[in-house]
């Protein structure tokens, strides 16, 4: 008979695998389970160890004042202190065909493919869509469209050969506010993949206060709505890589650097790791599941400030013999410098070969100049300029952004030194008084913001409905 106090739990009851409240196993490790009172449940292994403990007389329980199986035959009764275990910690039930007529299980061999890779767009469209998003940052464009391709063109059956084709896990290095994270973020959402972003300043060595490195996969297993098969073909980005450096110069154990580039190898390498569903940690009410790492893409990123010192210093050692001993400050002036930077100059600044050898791609962004900024205000598909624009033509307000106001703007988040981060939160502070004075007056029809609004020497100029220059915009 159906419960009908249970309803509200009915999705969670087909969609997502049971987990027995004793050992914490989910139903495709322990088998299936015996349901009891209160959506609970008990796998069979530990249902056979009660009944042995039961009629051997022991409980070891009873000094906790607990009963075995209190509410046996009595329903709504269960364990003191056990309350249901919540969705976040449910994993999806693995998707198989539709049984044959006749009640014929799946076939061997017939799993739906997670990622079908036969969608997946070459590397030129993947550049296409994220010209669309992300301004400027060509090279690292490239880079990331074609390691993309070939990364998940390895996962297909095809690849698997003789040849072992290496994944392509990468390390993007920029300064803060370049795009890093927006770039990944837009790939995921091309390419329709989970993705799981992560600090690496809060991961410690487990056992130490901080998440245990395997954290990144619960997030990225929470990111795919708990389905394991999804989430072993995703994205992890792990920021402020650079903060995980082999401290310099100290004696104590180093839990939060070296240590957490160590425990991350065999993640980055491709392994079958145990992961905590729904919690940063491992502990014994935590259900677990295996994910094999294999085909998450793994992409780590952080500023690595004094690496272009370690870049410039190694290239001016090398030119300061000889003929080219002039060359010294060359390099103080190159844009470009951090293109040059070799696996010896990241092993100096602090990484251990392991870890960079699993990085294979390595590649730097560009820090933003004025050009650039103005051009991420107004280019991309949902620029913050167009968002305003939108906003006010709900009130049927023409906005418009002269150029010097865009430049002053620019300036402004330059000075921050926060990259385009800092761009939202400037226009916000002008933005505001508009947004609050424009719907008081139903005949202002298209306002102007001009350069020296923003720089404090005037206001906003307004132009009014019906003096016959202003077309009206339809709201939308
Ligand atoms: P970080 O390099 O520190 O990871 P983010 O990627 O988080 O920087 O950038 C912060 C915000 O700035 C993004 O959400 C995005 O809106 C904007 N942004 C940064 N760089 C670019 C870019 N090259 N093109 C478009 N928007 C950008």
């Amino acid at each position: 008979m159906e419960d009908n106090t249970n309803n509200n739990n009915n999705n969670t009851t087909t969609e997502y695998e049971d987990i027995c409240y004793m050992c914490r196993r989910p139903e495709s490790v322990a088998g299936k389970m015996l349901k009891m009172t209160g959506n609970m449940c008990v796998c069979r292994d530990c249902m056979q160890k009660t009944f042995d403990m039961m009629s051997s007389g022991d409980n070891p329980l009873s000094e906790l004042g607990i009963s075995l199986f209190p509410g046996m035959g009595f329903p709504g009764m269960g364990y003191p202190g056990m309350q249901e275990i919540p969705k976040s910690q449910r994993l999806k039930k693995k998707a198989k065909p539709e049984p044959a007529e006749g009640g014929n299980a799946a076939q061997e061999g017939e799993e739906i493919p997670a990622f079908d890779f036969r969608k997946l767009p070459p590397p030129h469209k993947i550049r296409e869509k994220l010209d669309e998003y992300v301004i400027g940052q060509d090279r690292a464009k490239k880079i990331i469209s074609v390691a993309v391709y070939n990364h998940y063109k390895r996962v297909t059956k095809d690849a698997a050969g003789d040849i072992e084709i290496e994944k392509s896990n990468m390390l993007m290095i920029g300064p803060t506010g370049c795009g890093k994270t927006y770039l990944v973020q837009t790939l995921a959402r091309i390419l329709n993949v989970p993705l799981a972003i992560t600090d690496a300043t809060s991961l410690t060595e487990a056992g130490y206060i901080g998440d245990d490195v395997e954290s990144v996969l619960s997030k990225l297993l929470k990111a795919a709505d708990n389905d394991v098969e999804r989430a072993e073909s995703g994205i992890v980005f792990i920021d402020e890589i650079d903060k995980i450096a082999k401290k310099k110069n100290t004696n104590s154990r180093d839990v939060s650097g070296e240590s957490v580039q160590q425990g991350l190898l065999k993640l980055l390498e491709g392994a079958d790791v145990e992961v905590p569903v729904g919690a940063s940690s491992k502990n014994a009410m935590v259900p677990m599941t295996t994910v094999n790492t294999r085909n998450i893409l793994f992409i780590c990123g952080g500023a690595f400030p004094d690496l272009e010192e370690i870049v410039k210093n190694r290239l001016s050692k090398q030119s300061s013999i000889g003929f080219n001993a002039d060359l010294k400050d060359k390099y103080d002036n190159d844009p470009d410098i951090l293109d040059k930077v070799t696996n010896e100059d990241l092993r100096e600044f602090g990484l251990i070969p392991e870890f960079i050898g699993r990085l294979p791609i390595v590649y730097s962004l560009r820090g933003l100049n004025e050009e650039m900024l103005v051009k991420i205000m107004k280019e991309p598909k949902n620029a913050i300029l167009k968002q305003y624009q939108k906003l006010l033509a709900l009130d049927e307000v023409d906005l418009q952004f002269e150029d010097d106001a865009l430049m002053a703007i620019a300036k402004k988040a330059l000075e921050k030194k926060t990259g385009a981060r800092g761009l939202r939160s400037i226009i916000e502070e002008f933005m505001l008084d508009i947004m609050y004075e424009i719907p008081k007056d139903d005949s202002i029809g298209r306002v102007f913001i001009t350069g020296d609004y923003i720089e404090g020497k005037g206001g906003p100029r307004i132009e009014m409905r019906g003096q016959g220059r202003i077309p009206m915009q339809a709201g939308g």
